[in-house]
């Protein structure tokens, strides 16, 4: 019988694993490992704080592609909905919790219809330590040195915690005033602190540290100190949409040419008095075809010149969370820098700052109690030396792909590419590790449509 193993049990590998019990009809060896705290949630619908929500509305959160009503009817169900008008609700940015909720529940019925179908489906709560071949399979071994032996191995381990590369001293990063995972419950000395908090990153982490610690009873000024300094842009026109303009966009064939296209319709757009999210959401569905039609040159250009902008443009907030956002910059308890951290020392009740201000032009010194870092996800496995990930490149099992963004691998059969050049038989990857192959690699609905066709290709084999 065919073993089949998923590394990481967050919203990836669980959707992989609902599909593969799903769709397989003989029997197989299903085992998901994920430490216990984030089991099914993983880190994005499980949040320590009520307030955060989804940042993608109720009508586009089904797990299942072909059924796009899937959460949208789960959630008219709930009696906390039931009789809500449904396209108000579909309209809605739902809790972050509530998402998890749905996903626990599918987890639930997934590892019943396992037992009817004579699938043994596993959950280990636990971490992965290293994988390596063994034969034709792979063994892996966990943190408390269990060890198994599987056929096939999915990596599903998601979001790594943000790298300490933004530390001017790196010696910082052991300092108990210093936060790199911001997912993580904040500590109540940091809550209730007599001293401002500085967030490194400017995105929607951000955004959800400056709720969590309003909502925990954070009374303190929180500044958050980024390249750019960019202001977040709210969901304006959620029900507008944009005419296609693909063929357009396809015909280009560079990024001068892709960037003029968007340009123009950017302008088009504006002329009639509409701001230019409808555009881009109208650029989504073709982003993984244009990114992967992009020289490895204008890929670079990309990453250095536009991606910033991108992400402003393509990450928005719910508009009332945004005006939440505005009324806290109005009332002094937010503040937005664009500047870069110079130096960092740690003191007894927190840490002494100091960092230039680009719009003033000028050094500042700043008493924190704490630093929490929110840049976001480090995709470079280099800098990740403890992961399982660090071991399996170093021993030439997979390799990154060419801009370090994730692991290179055959985005049509997940198969992952190891350091000869060929794809490494029985070990696939999905999610945000395929983002240097199709860059849009992250969000719910690129992720499950991923789930079902890697499923089906192992359901396929079995
Ligand atoms: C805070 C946040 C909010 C988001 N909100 C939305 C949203 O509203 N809508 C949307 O479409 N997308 C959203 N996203 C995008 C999101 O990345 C995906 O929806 C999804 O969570 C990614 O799933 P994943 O399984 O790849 O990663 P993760 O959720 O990170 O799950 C990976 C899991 O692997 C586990 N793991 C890591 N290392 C090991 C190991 N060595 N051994 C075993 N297990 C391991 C981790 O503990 C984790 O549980 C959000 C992302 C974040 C970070």
């Amino acid at each position: 019988m065919k073993h089949i193993a998923i590394i990481g049990g967050g919203f990836a590998g669980i959707a992989t694993a609902i599909q593969l019990v799903q769709q397989g009809e003989s029997p197989f060896r299903l085992t998901v490992i994920n430490p216990e705290a984030t089991f099914v949630t993983g880190i994005a619908y499980q949040p320590y704080a009520t307030k955060l929500l989804l940042n993608v509305n109720a009508a586009k959160m089904s797990l299942f592609p072909d059924q796009p009503a899937h959460f949208l009817d789960w959630v008219m169900a709930q009696p906390d909905y039931a009789g809500l008008p449904q396209p108000f609700v579909a309209q809605a940015f739902l809790p972050r919790a509530l998402y998890g909720e749905y996903l626990k529940q599918l987890w639930q019925h997934t590892r019943e219809l396992a037992e009817r179908k004579a699938i043994i489906l596993q959950p280990i709560a636990g971490s992965v330590e290293s994988c390596r071949p063994l034969n034709k399979q792979f063994q892996l071994t966990l943190e408390n040195t269990a060890q198994l032996v599987a056929d096939w191995v999915i990596i599903a381990s998601g979001n790594a915690l943000p790298s300490n590369k933004v530390l001017p001293d790196p010696c910082i990063a052991k300092s108990p005033f210093y936060l790199q995972n911001p997912w993580q419950c904040l500590p109540q000395a940091v809550l209730t602190a007599s001293k401002p908090v500085l967030i490194i990153g400017n995105g929607l982490t951000m955004v959800d540290t400056v709720l969590s610690l309003r909502q925990n009873g954070f009374t303190q000024p929180i500044i958050a100190l980024s390249r750019h300094g960019y202001g977040m842009l709210p969901h304006r026109h959620n029900g507008l949409a944009y005419p296609d303009f693909s063929s357009e966009l396809l015909a280009a064939t560079s990024l001068r040419q892709l960037v003029n296209v968007v340009h123009k319709h950017i302008r088009l757009v504006r002329a009639l008095g509409v701001s230019a999210e409808p555009v881009i959401d109208a650029i989504r569905p073709y982003t993984q075809q244009l990114w992967r039609t992009l020289s490895l040159k204008d890929k670079q250009r990309f990453l250095a010149k536009i991606r910033h902008l991108w992400g402003v443009a393509r990450h928005r907030l719910p508009l009332h969370i945004h005006d939440d956002l505005q009324q806290l910059r109005l009332d002094g308890h937010l503040k937005i820098y664009a500047g870069k951290l110079l130096h960092v020392t740690e003191q007894p009740d927190g840490l002494l700052v100091d960092l230039t201000n680009r719009k003033t032009g000028q050094q500042q010194r700043l008493a924190v109690a704490a630093i929490i870092n929110c840049t976001g996800p480090e995709s470079d496995l280099r800098q990740q030396p403890h992961h399982f990930m660090y071991q399996m490149l170093q021993e030439g099992l997979i390799t990154q792909d060419s801009l370090r963004l994730g692991i290179a691998a055959d985005s049509n059969s997940f198969n992952v590419i190891a350091a000869d050049g060929k794809p490494q038989a029985g070990l696939f990857t999905l999610g945000g590790y395929l983002r240097g192959e199709l860059w849009e690699s992250t969000a719910v609905n690129e992720l499950r449509s991923q789930a079902k066709t890697l499923a089906a290709q192992l359901v396929q084999q079995l």
